[in-house]
C-alpha cells in the first residue's frame, strides 16, 4: 500500500492519497477532523486521482465545513491526548487479550466436523493497536489481531466483548450461526446485550 500527501492552498489542506490495489474505484472521504483522504485503485495514477479530486472539490469543501460545524476542534482529542491514549492502549490491550485467550482456552472446547478436538483454537500471533476510524477490531488470516486503541475508553465489559469477538473469529472467520453461538458461550450468554450496548458507542 503506498501513500502520498499533497498540500493544497485552496482550503483543502493536506490531502492523503492512498493506493489500495483491491479497490475498484476512486473514493474521497472527509474525517471528523476535516482531513481529506482519497483512496485509489492500483491502476489509477496519483495524477489522475488529483484530477478527479478537482471535479468534486466544491462538494468536499462543503463536507469539510459540515464536519467543522458538527465536530468543533475543542471536542476532538489533541495529538498529545491521542498519544497518551495509544500508550494506555499498548499497556492494556495485549495483556487483556492474553488473559481472555487463556480464559477462553480453559472454558471452551472446539471440535471439528469429525468430533475431534481442535488444539489451541484461539491461538493468535500478534496484537496490533491502531487508531482506526471504521472498526473496533479485526483479525487477519494469519491470526494477527488488530485492536482499536479507543477500546480502552469503553466500559470494561465492552472492551472485553470486542476482544472476545475477534478471538472467536480465529475459530470461525464469518458471522454465521456457529460463530454467534461461540461468542454467546464465551460471554456467558450476553452476546446480544453487549452487542446492543456497543452500538451506543461511536468511533470519531
Ligand atoms: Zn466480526
Amino acid at each position: 500500500m503506498s501513500k502520498k500527501i499533497i498540500s493544497y492552498s485552496n482550503g483543502l489542506g493536506d490531502v492523503v492519497f492512498e493506493k489500495r490495489p483491491q479497490n475498484r474505484s476512486i473514493s474521497v472521504s472527509v474525517s471528523a477532523r476535516g482531513v481529506v483522504k482519497v483512496t485509489l485503485p492500483g491502476y489509477v495514477s496519483y495524477l489522475e486521482a488529483q484530477q478527479f479530486l478537482r471535479t468534486v472539490e466544491k462538494k468536499i469543501m462543503a463536507t469539510k465545513k459540515e464536519m467543522a460545524d458538527k465536530y468543533p476542534a475543542a471536542t476532538l482529542p489533541t495529538k498529545a491526548q491521542l498519544q497518551a491514549l495509544s500508550r494506555r492502549a499498548h499497556d492494556i490491550l495485549p495483556a487483556r487479550t492474553r488473559a481472555l485467550y487463556e480464559l477462553l482456552t480453559g472454558k471452551v472446547v472446539i471440535r471439528n466436523k469429525l468430533g475431534i478436538t481442535i488444539k489451541d483454537p484461539f491461538r493468535y500471533n500478534r496484537v496490533a493497536i491502531k487508531d482506526n476510524k471504521t472498526n473496533w477490531g479485526s483479525c487477519s488470516t494469519i491470526r494477527n489481531l488488530n485492536l482499536n486503541m479507543h477500546l480502552v475508553e469503553l466500559p470494561a465489559d465492552l472492551m472485553d466483548f470486542v476482544i472476545v469477538h475477534e478471538l472467536c473469529h480465529l475459530v470461525y472467520s464469518n458471522h454465521g450461526a456457529r460463530f454467534h453461538a461461540l461468542v454467546n458461550t464465551a460471554t456467558d450468554g450476553r452476546e446480544k446485550e453487549l452487542s446492543k450496548k456497543l452500538q451506543g458507542y461511536k468511533l470519531l
